[in-house]
């Protein structure tokens, strides 16, 4: 199982690859079946899509890769090695965005909603990635967001105390009282 989590470097690298060419498929095909008029609402709801992700990052990593035996014992193993290539396959985070996000809601409500909200989520997930790469990987300038978030993480790495489960933003941790 742990083999699953371990990944080679391509498969590590593959999400700053994939996502982005998804991202502009979603928006290039979004923009090209709509009027300007529904390219506003698709806007708002990306930006919806990126909300619901920070609170979904919080809630993956609080609940589920600290509690749910599984999920937890392979998260167990990058808070053993934070540097390793560790990470969610490529396919299966692609696979979970398109089967239970992107073509139910395109069914259900249409591609406008279903691209920008599916989009926001994507690139939120984009985000995360990055910035936990980021954190781990990348000298950063003093004050700069990727240093906050860098030393918020480290904190939530070494902690005995469970905190600092955002990592793209500190917001959700503000609310539930779980920042250090
Ligand atoms: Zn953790
Ligand atoms: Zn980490």
């Amino acid at each position: 199982m742990n083999t699953f989590v371990r990944l080679s470097k391509a498969g590590y690298y593959a999400d700053f690859v994939f996502y982005p060419i998804f991202l502009l498929m979603l928006a290039g095909v979004a923009i090209a079946r709509d009027t300007p008029a529904a390219w506003l609402l698709w806007v708002l709801l990306c930006v919806t899509g990126v909300a619901i992700w920070t609170l979904l990052e919080y809630g993956l990593h609080r609940v589920a890769f600290h509690h749910i035996v599984l999920i937890r014992k392979l998260h167990d193993l990058h808070h053993a090695m934070p540097s390793a290539k560790i990470g969610t396959p490529t396919w299966v985070t692609g696979a979970l965005i398109c089967g239970f996000l992107l073509l139910p809601l395109w069914r259900e409500a249409g591609f406008n909603l279903a691209s920008g909200l599916t989009c926001g989520l994507a690139a939120g997930y984009l985000w995360y990635v990055t910035v936990h790469h980021a954190t781990h990987n990348w000298r950063t300038r003093p004050n700069s967001y990727l240093h906050r978030a860098k030393r918020r993480h480290a904190t939530h790495h070494h902690s005995q105390q469970p905190c600092n489960f955002g990592v793209t933003t500190v917001f959700w941790d503000h609310i539930f009282r779980t920042v250090r």
